[in-house]
């Protein structure tokens, strides 16, 4: 037997990693369903076992966070809205084999890849999905906080797991990248995976926020040759043609007839549902041809409810079915739609409504309500 080790070999050694601790940062608060948002001082955790902390560059002001303010959905608060954002990795916790630097896009639903509906391949449907509010750190005051889809990415930084977080290349353009993660992923997944728009197809967008102008850019680069955008708003007409509409129709009780009128009489093959609304979701059914198919891409409130004649949907043979972030796997399409954006093959600066700083997100989801402009990002030095 050797003779014991001295026990001054078990000091701690000066390299042992500095012991973590909670950050203070500015974030986007909501205090109650339908409360004035403000911005606050909140304490997050530091990064527990496979987490990680980023420091937010990034985020965009969706229509879901509004959703969540405004009690369209059921919300736990305080929360930190923001689900939709581009940073860099700042610290890691136990387990996490990413460097500290990483530029990276947050996902809102990652996939637990061990589920029924992960191993048939539909991460998208995971039945791990985070819930709409997760709690997470305190608030200024110590009150106990939630966070948007696991992320609350209206913030300086977000404490979030490995999963949660896609490495994109260095040197996007931030405002840009920041809509990979959720308007993007779900408007070109919504037209590439769910609905597989085909060349020569003819088109029809319903509602021209970020996720709707993500569509008709998508639309048109899958080859549909009549792209129909429509919205209440005569203002979109000019970004909406931009973007790659051939034709701008406003949603009056017209609409119909002028699809048609595009449309060799037969309504369009694919109709795009990107408001979240029973009332949008019938304008869409009604837009679409005999066969063809309706994707609702907008999440809508529980209790509003879609009626469709029983003879018409025997009739019609319409496909009715929703796209939810896209029929994606955001750890495999990020990256793709990433190196397009370097690339130069995707921009979505017309997605950019505008960039601003933190202090004027409450401004930008009154604009959002109001259905001005298409997406205002927060950017974050
Ligand atoms: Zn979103
Ligand atoms: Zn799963």
């Amino acid at each position: 037997m050797s003779a014991p080790e001295p026990t001054t070999d078990t000091a701690p050694t000066t390299d042992t990693a500095p012991v973590s601790e909670p950050v203070t940062v500015r974030a986007l608060v909501a205090r109650g369903s339908g409360a004035e948002l403000r911005v606050e001082r909140v304490r997050l955790p530091a990064p527990g076992p496979g987490e990680v902390r980023v420091t937010i560059t990034a985020a965009g002001v969706c229509h879901s966070d509004l959703s969540m303010a405004n009690g369209t959905l059921a919300a736990r608060f305080p929360l930190v809205l923001g689900h939709e954002a581009t940073g860099v990795v700042a610290e890691t916790g136990p387990g996490v084999d990413l460097a500290l630097g990483t530029p990276v896009v947050l996902n809102w639903a990652p996939a637990c890849r061990d589920c029924w509906w992960c191993r048939r391949g539909e991460p998208w449907l995971c039945a791990a999905t985070t819930a709409p509010t997760v709690p997470r750190g305190e608030t200024d005051d110590g009150v106990p906080l939630h966070v948007t889809l696991g992320l609350g990415a209206l913030a300086e930084a977000v404490v979030v797991p490995e999963r949660a977080v896609i490495p994109v290349p260095a040197g996007l353009p931030a405002d840009q990248a920041a809509l990979l993660g959720c308007a993007v992923l779900t408007g070109v997944g919504a037209v590439r995976n769910t609905a597989r728009v085909a060349p020569g197809e003819a088109v029809a967008v319903v509602g021209l926020g970020g996720v709707g102008l993500a569509v008709l850019t998508a639309a048109r680069r899958a080859g549909a040759t009549t792209i129909l955008a429509v919205d209440v708003a005569e203002a979109k007409r000019d970004l909406a043609l931009a973007a790659g509409a051939t034709d701008f129709l406003l949603a009056d009780d017209r609409l119909s007839k002028e699809v048609r009128a595009r449309t060799e009489s037969r309504g369009v093959d694919h109709a795009f549902e990107c408001v979240g609304r029973a009332a949008t979701i019938r304008a869409a059914w009604r837009l679409t041809r005999r066969g063809g198919a309706v994707t609702v891409v907008g999440m809508g409130a529980k209790d509003d409810m879609v009626s469709l004649g029983a003879l018409d949907i025997f009739h019609s043979a319409r496909t009715l079915r929703s796209s939810v972030y896209g029929s994606s796997d955001p750890d495999r399409e990020v990256p793709v739609l990433a190196a397009e954006l370097a690339d130069g093959v995707l921009d979505l600066g017309l997605l950019v409504s505008g960039t601003i700083p933190l202090d004027e997100a409450p401004a930008a989801f009154d604009r959002l309500a109001r259905g001005e402009g298409a997406r205002w990002v927060v950017t974050l030095d």
